[in-house]
């Protein structure tokens, strides 16, 4: 039997026409997505974006001292809309982005064993995360707002029929986090450009038939100096290291020893006030994961849990604070910090990464610039 194509409407807001065109950036770089009825919708859209870029406020906050050179780029476009077919988190609607399922289990630390059939769930999930991830990648490169890389993974998560999970999670204004430079995570995609020599994190998750997956990696913008290299050389391999020690019968607490040992090793700090995280049903749920040493984390892994390991490796000191946003997380002495992050589901014998890269043999994307 044959199929016929579902019909696409325009995606200026209002126009409800069929949509016949679509944007020649978009299909050049892979996103699907920028349907448009006429080239009038399609120009509109362009001059939005023209207009975004002036009256650009990097004082929003005057008498805030910075701890860095990093400044936000205000205003934010407007919070983006999910096509009404696309299944929505709990949090979604609320005012206040609370998930009422997070909170009714906050402070039970009993870790969940999947079923096979929510370990399928799970497994295209974070695929799909993968995928979104990968289409971050490609827009990485100096000039680029991390605004217009969120917008990106916007269109790449409904594509995929999936909701981007960040997108109003406790009011998170976007629908991924981009972090840069002394940013050590949660940073909010605004209409600050890429500058040679950058380093940005990419945290990517997707909500998908009842799942979240989760990952992020550090990019390298352009070419970056030597001691950006030995920092994200060094995190990746903190994770790579945390990753190779997972398997039943492993407390959750021994997984920080192993990342401060490498992180100390070469001169660099751990962030203390983040931490990896049981992901399933549940954005964020047991077990807690900490990424430093002698921590007290409660758990033992089976097979059949699932839960992220995304250590935050700092150049300087690992104390943090945030931003008045009351998201962006940075280091307090302004120097850099970077993180990468994989979804984990323990197996018999040791784990499977669910959001594993299925182009170079898994490797991180900053490696092929080292
Ligand atoms: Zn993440
Ligand atoms: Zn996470």
């Amino acid at each position: 039997m044959a199929t016929t194509e579902a019909r696409r409407e325009c995606e200026t807001e209002d126009c409800s026409k069929d949509a016949k065109l679509q944007c020649p950036t978009c299909i050049k770089l892979g996103i699907q997505g920028s349907y448009f009825c006429s080239q009038e919708c399609f120009k509109g859209s362009w001059v939005t974006k023209l207009y975004e870029t002036f009256d650009i406020n990097t004082d929003p906050w005057p008498g805030y001292r910075y701890t860095g050179k990093l400044r936000p780029y205000y205003p934010l476009t407007p919070m983006r809309l999910v096509p009404s077919g696309i299944q929505r988190p709990d949090y979604a609607d609320h005012p206040r982005g609370m998930s009422e399922s997070e909170q009714f289990l906050k402070g039970t630390s009993q870790i969940k064993i999947l079923s096979p059939e929510d370990i399928e769930g799970m497994r295209v999930v974070c695929k799909l995360a993968r995928e979104v991830l990968e289409i971050a990648a490609l827009m990485v490169k100096p000039g680029v707002t991390t605004e217009e890389i969120d917008h990106a993974v916007h269109l790449a998560c409904t594509a995929r029929n999936c909701y981007p999970s960040p997108l109003n999670y406790y009011n998170f204004p976007k629908s991924s986090c981009t972090s840069v430079n002394e940013v050590i995570c949660h940073g909010i995609p605004d209409r600050r450009s890429l500058q040679e020599g950058d380093i940005l994190n990419v945290d990517i998750t997707v909500y998908h038939n009842g799942f979240h997956g989760d990952l992020n990696e550090t990019f390298f913008v352009g070419e970056v100096d030597e001691g950006a290299k030995k920092l994200v050389q060094t995190t990746y391999e903190c994770l790579m290291q945390a990753i190779d020690s997972v398997k039943p019968g492993v407390r959750y607490r021994e997984l920080g020893n192993v990342i401060q040992k490498h992180a100390q090793a070469n001169g660099f700090s751990v962030v203390r006030s983040y931490c990896g995280h049981g992901i399933h049903r549940l954005f964020h749920t047991a077990p807690n994961v900490p990424h430093y040493a002698k921590n007290k984390a409660v758990g033992v892994m089976k097979p059949g849990h699932v839960f992220t390991i995304e250590p935050m490796i700092c150049e300087g000191g690992w104390q943090d604070e945030t931003w008045p946003d009351g998201w962006t997380a940075v280091t307090r002495d302004g120097k850099r910090s970077a993180q990468f992050e994989h979804t984990l589901l323990v197996t018999e014998t040791g784990c499977e990464i669910l959001t594993r890269r299925l182009e170079e043999n898994g490797r991180a994307h900053f490696l092929s610039q080292m």
